[in-house]
């Protein structure tokens, strides 16, 4: 089947809601057993790893199993489970492949709160971590420890849009007896089928593209099946779950997935090309443009590229960068994205291995479903007023 048939068909099961075409929201943290025989095979199940036998509503109802299942499908994986942030489903399925005296090898690009979670909290339980070059590729082995368990990528970078050589990383990484994983947000399983290059989990901030909404916070996890008793303990142990509401939010996020990423992708697309051709703009990070160094990359292992790239802006003041965010009307100013909406946030990177190379700020901008003519021009007044703003600093 097709994606697009897929996304309209996965996870639904209208004869088991009373025809409903969704599966309606189901709360609940009780689940009751008809007889004591039924209870002891839930319970005999679940010790067995199956975690949706139905034994208590921390393991979800099936709203979140619907959802569970549509992901599974998507990503091609064994097991997907609900967490209650894109951020949870990092750290939990970290802590889930790692031990004390692990090490972890993870890419200078990742998302700042992650590399949070290991320089912190898995440091303190023992875990040592390097960061990489994202753009190493197979040139990772030269920094694989005996002890290292897991490589974690991220591709496109958070804020730098590196793109990752998955398939080399999995290779060298696997030969060493290390799990790979990847937050796999950017893409979404729809323009990059993780699994298919290698990857042991796949990560969702389904918070982004998959809710694409802006209105609620969930991450899903899918891994393969050798994976799944350490994500599965990892997640039972830690009382990790979501709430219903959200995974049925991020379910009907999930039916118009194509349509919204395919627009995302060529507003994304036509506002960074005029964003190339500014005088303000030192560079544009958009690895679906021919100017990115890795662009060949991204051809060969991605289907598509969503609203998300940065820009460097040309060195100017404090008072210019302000000027032009104050007068921006359709970008927004703040966290997250994925939603229908646009955003812009200024950023700054914790790179230790891959420095960022621009003397002037980086802008993160995410292009929504607006017409892209309108966002171009309220990206061009904002510049006239940030050249305004400038011009007291040029003469001083
Ligand atoms: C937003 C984001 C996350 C975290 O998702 P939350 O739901 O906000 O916790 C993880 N990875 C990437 C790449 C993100 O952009």
């Amino acid at each position: 089947m097709q994606t697009n048939t897929r996304l309209v068909w996965a996870g639904r099961h209208p004869e088991r809601h009373g025809g409903l075409v969704n599966t309606p929201i189901c709360r609940g943290s009780t689940l009751l057993a008809g007889s004591l025989e039924e209870w002891r095979q839930k319970k005999a199940r679940h010790a067995g790893g199956d975690l949706r036998a139905g034994i208590y509503g921390r393991f979800g109802t099936p709203t979140h199993h619907a959802l569970q299942e549509a992901m599974e499908e998507l990503e091609g994986g064994h097991r997907s489970l609900l967490y209650s942030s894109g951020l949870a489903a990092c750290a939990n399925v970290l802590t889930g492949l790692l031990s004390a005296g692990d090490h972890v090898l993870y890419t200078d690009s990742v998302y700042s709160p992650t590399r949070q979670v290991l320089t912190s909290t898995l440091a303190r339980f023992g875990v040592e971590s390097t960061a990489y070059d994202p753009r190493a590729a197979e040139g990772i082995e030269a920094l694989i420890r005996p002890n290292t368990r897991v490589v974690y990528v991220e591709s496109p970078g958070s804020e730098t849009f590196e793109i990752q050589d998955i398939p080399a990383i999995a290779e060298v990484a696997h030969r060493h007896g290390a799990w790979v994983v990847m937050d796999n947000t950017w893409a979404t399983p729809l323009y990059f089928r993780a699994m298919d290059h290698g990857v042991d989990v796949s990560i969702q901030a389904a918070t982004k593209y998959i809710t694409g909404h802006s209105d609620a916070l969930l991450g899903v996890a899918t891994c393969t099946r050798d994976a799944w008793p350490h994500i599965a303990r990892a997640y039972e142990e830690f009382g990790q779950t979501a709430g219903p509401d959200e995974a049925y939010l991020a379910l009907r996020g999930l039916r118009s997935l194509k349509l919204r990423l395919d627009q995302h992708w060529s507003s994304g697309l036509r506002v960074a090309q005029w964003l190339e051709a500014r005088p303000e703009v030192e560079a544009v990070l958009h690895p679906a443009l021919p100017s990115h160094p890795g662009h060949a990359l991204w051809k060969r292992d991605f289907r598509g590229a969503c609203g998300l790239f940065s820009i460097a802006l040309k060195p100017l003041s404090e008072e210019a960068l302000a000027a032009f965010f104050d007068s921006l009307r359709l970008f927004g100013l703040g966290l997250s994205w994925g939603g229908y909406e646009s955003l812009a946030v200024p950023f700054e990177t914790q790179r230790q291995a891959a420095r960022w190379p621009y003397e002037g700020p980086g802008v993160r901008i995410h292009v929504g479903l607006e017409d892209p003519e309108d966002l171009i021009a309220d990206l061009g007044q904002a510049f006239r007023a940030m050249a305004a703003a400038n011009e007291p600093a040029l003469s001083a």
